[in-house]
């Protein structure tokens, strides 16, 4: 990644890894923050610089570390080692989260984040699954910080629960080696490459996704798709069935016996209009005023019939190309 300035807390220099940072990129601007949580500098920008804004890295240490029940696939999210990211999904839900703080926050006590989650695994007699990719993307992460594959090493350890984090792209190769022992759940998400082209502005591209889920299941992670968002632009019946088609014919025969499938509607909000109007005048709009309806606090869900509607659709192509796969749930 091609970061132009570095934000941190000076305490992240305490840390080990807040010091591997600061000598690999001595090279850029460091300047230093009160807090990761809110840079002034940046909250005062105008949306149109929400693109730029995304190449500065913040670096700061993690003080919230309490988990959130969860129940699709996993027992809780875990607040892990970062935080937002540095593409530009039009849709990303962090967006919403953190207005204009989407950019890539690394936090730098990592020690202290994985031994609360083994000693949490270890004191459960039922075995847990924890999210540790709910805030960001570990793979993409994982490129500066090298975070994810030090975590797999470690907890596969363990003698009880999962990991499992999800992601945009195909960067999977320093954790093929690992050996994961069955404690590691991978998951990807897809989309027509058309609507990755027209909406995730700096991701993977499908087949790159998808050789990367091939990769994984063989080298022992146990490995899921999200198709996710489904986006109802002009033709998405048509998209979304070769999509599932284009699954059926390129993923492996290994992933296929033990494929899961989560499905998710995207959802909007009066935020990412109003800084993608601004942040990327020429894409797509995503607002779609006949098909979404207000769910408070400025977000946009698809209307109830058209979900219907499209989950008769993308369960019938499902069944008629990856019979074999285990759909979790729609939401
Ligand atoms: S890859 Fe994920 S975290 Fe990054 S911008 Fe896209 S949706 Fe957001």
């Amino acid at each position: 990644m091609d970061f132009d300035a570095v934000y941190y807390e000076p305490d992240s220099l305490d840390y080990a890894l807040g010091r591997e940072l600061k000598q690999k990129y001595q090279d850029l601007p460091w300047v230093p923050i009160d807090s990761h949580n809110r840079i002034d500098e940046m909250t005062s920008k105008p949306n149109a610089e929400f693109g730029k804004m995304k190449k500065h890295l913040i670096v700061g240490v993690r003080k919230t570390h309490k988990y959130v029940e969860n129940h699709k696939v996993s027992d809780f999210l875990v607040p892990y080692t970062s935080s937002g990211c540095s593409a530009s999904c039009l849709y990303c839900y962090l967006v919403c989260n953190y207005n204009k703080c989407a950019y890539l926050r690394l936090f730098v006590n990592r020690e202290q984040m994985l031994a609360k989650l083994i000693k949490t695994a270890c004191g459960n007699a039922r075995p847990l699954t924890f999210e540790i990719g709910s805030n960001s993307d570990l793979i993409l992460e994982n490129t500066v910080t090298q975070n994810l594959e030090w975590t797999i090493a470690q907890f596969k350890n363990t003698q009880n629960g999962f990991i499992t984090f999800p992601t945009k792209f195909d960067m999977v190769e320093p954790l093929l080696g690992l050996e994961p022992g069955g404690r590691v759940i991978f998951r990807m998400s897809v989309n027509p490459e058309y609507i990755i082209k027209k909406t995730e502005f700096g991701t993977s591209p499908l087949d790159k996704r998808i050789a990367a889920v091939n990769k994984m299941c063989e080298a022992g992670y146990k490995t899921g798709l999200l198709i996710a968002p489904v986006i109802f632009v002009e033709g998405w019946e048509k998209l979304y069935g070769e999509l599932i088609a284009y699954l059926a014919d390129t993923l492996s025969n290994k992933v296929k016996n033990q494929l899961f499938i989560e499905c998710i509607f995207m959802t909007y909000s009066f935020v990412h209009r109003a800084i993608n109007a601004e942040a990327f005048p020429g894409a797509i709009d995503l607002y779609d005023k006949e098909k979404m309806t207000g769910g408070g606090r400025g977000k946009y869900y698809y209307r109830q019939p058209i979900r219907d509607n499209a989950e008769a659709f993308l369960r019938k192509e499902l069944a008629r190309h990856l019979g074999m796969a285990d759909i979790l749930y729609f939401c």
